[in-house]
């Protein structure tokens, strides 16, 4: 089994770009049985 443990202090960095992440934005995408969201960082 795994823990997960909430860290604050810690930020991620974005997977498309070697920026860490302040903040966090999204698009939604509508597929045919639902909808996802698109998750990048501002400097994308
Ligand atoms: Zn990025």
């Amino acid at each position: 089994m795994i823990e997960l443990t909430e860290k604050d202090e810690v930020k991620p960095l974005c997977p498309y770009c070697p920026a860490a992440i302040d903040e966090l934005w999204f698009q939604q995408v509508r597929i045919f049985f639902g909808r996802r969201y698109v998750y990048f960082c501002s400097i994308c």
